[in-house]
């Protein structure tokens, strides 16, 4: 542009360069006389001049053209959408960009306001803050709204506008940048999750250990007892009191496994390693040696399998924990002379069911809706070990292998829970 200018502004270049053109006009003059000759020349000079300008308007009307036709592409395809309005908020002009985004045709975008777009009032209220800002203060601003497309489906979106002026500093038009941020959302949202987890996770863990620095106390203080008293108990006739320490050894033992077990099945369930993976297995075998297990104080226990059936499709290792937890739970809640009441069944081959009936201290009516909380311990429980994360592990458990835990109790009566699981 710049060079054009120069070249037809530059005039008496151009008249050297169309008297060069002409040399041979100036030379062929002999006879003739000075004056028309003269006339004849300049005549010729300035229509060769007008000649070469005209071809130079040509070349930066061409110029020109070419760099429209780039400024409309780069508008056209920009990576973001540009809605060009007007002071009302009423869309002059889109690129393709933005009628991608809306899934409409320009035509049908433009001459409308550009709040139609918005998701809900509160987003149309924003913009329409949002607008003023820009106004009021002349300066660019960001915000980030709800666009709703031709589907009605919302995806969020960040819009930066700034006003444009004329040469006066007059306002010219309204340009808004939208940006679909959806993916970006998506990420923040994901890291906020793994952040709150991460957070939750540490609670957990801190909370346990605490927990369980607490109730491992009790059981490593009766095994050091017991060892000390089974060093002094060496004559035939201290056979009693030398099983008696065994068994509170043994029972001491169970308890801090059963920490550690909760611990590290909680932990896994967090990590999100906890998977259903059934497989076909004796479920009556399993409940006895569950039974046998835990039944450290030799618990009267009333075994009943209601079916001849017994082989069931169901993830050994979730449900090993899930029916030590709760047999567990009633051989500790219940006193050592009453019986606890195991029962497996299935019913019609697609639901395995199993039932632990205890006659202990029953679970308060208050209490009822905690029971499944992690760490919830009830008031009545604080003479036993526990942790309290026993029956949210077992909730848990049940539900990845689509199953159900449901309990009734009675305070000073006893408890029955029972799972259900499909038999797949
Ligand atoms: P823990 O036994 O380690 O405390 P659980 O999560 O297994 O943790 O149980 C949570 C609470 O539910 C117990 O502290 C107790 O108050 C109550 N509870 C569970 N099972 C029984 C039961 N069979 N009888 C009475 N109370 C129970």
């Amino acid at each position: 542009m710049k060079a054009a200018r120069k070249n037809v502004g530059s005039l008496t270049e151009l008249r050297k360069k169309a008297e060069k053109k002409l040399m041979y006009g100036v030379t062929g003059a002999g006879t003739e006389s000075i004056r028309p000759l003269e006339i004849e020349h300049e005549l010729n000079v300035h229509k060769v001049e007008l000649e070469m300008q005209n071809e130079e308007l040509r070349l930066t009307q061409l110029q020109l053209e070419k760099s429209l036709d780039n400024y409309a592409e780069l508008f056209q395809y920009a990576p973001v959408g540009y809605f060009i309005l007007d002071i009302n908020g009423i869309v002059l002009n889109l690129n393709d960009t933005a009628s991608k985004l809306l899934g409409e045709h320009k035509n049908w975008a433009a001459g409308r306001p550009f709040s139609v777009f918005l998701h809900s009032e509160i987003c149309q209220d924003d913009f329409y803050r949002h607008r003023n800002l820009v106004i009021d203060s002349g300066m660019p601003q960001e915000i980030e709204v709800k666009f709703i497309k031709k589907d009605s489906v919302a995806f969020p979106a960040l819009i930066t506008s700034t006003i444009v002026k004329d040469e006066e500093d007059h306002f010219k038009y309204f340009l808004s940048t939208v940006n679909d941020i959806s993916e970006r959302k998506e990420q923040e949202q994901k890291m906020k999750m793994a952040l709150s987890k991460e957070v939750e996770l540490n609670e957990l863990k801190s909370r346990f250990i605490s927990t369980a620095s607490h109730e491992f106390r009790t059981p490593l203080a009766t095994i050091l007892l017991s060892t000390e008293l089974l060093e002094k108990y060496n004559e035939p006739d201290d056979e009693k009191n030398r099983k008696k320490h065994f068994q509170k050894i043994k029972s001491a033992v169970l308890g801090l496994t059963e920490i550690l077990m909760d611990f590290l099945s909680l932990d896994k369930f967090e990590n999100g390693v906890i998977t259903n993976n059934p497989e076909y297995i004796d479920l009556v075998s399993l409940t006895t040696r569950v039974i046998e297990d835990m039944n450290i104080r030799r618990q009267p226990v009333l075994y009943k399998h209601a079916d001849k059936k017994q082989v069931v499709y169901l993830d050994p290792k979730l449900l090993r924990v899930c029916v030590t937890n709760i047999i567990g739970n009633a051989f500790k809640y219940s006193h050592a002379d009453s019986p606890v009441e195991v029962t497996t069944a299935l019913v019609d081959n697609d639901q395995v069911l199993i039932s632990v009936k205890d006659h202990g201290i029953g679970i308060p009516e208050h209490d009822k809706p905690f029971i499944f909380d992690r760490f919830f311990r009830s008031k009545t429980a604080e003479a036993y070990q526990g942790t309290g994360l026993g029956l949210n592990i077992v909730q848990k458990f049940t539900s990845v292998m689509n199953g159900h835990i449901s309990f009734t109790s009675v305070e000073n009566e006893g408890s029955t829970f029972v799972l259900q699981f499909p038999n797949m």
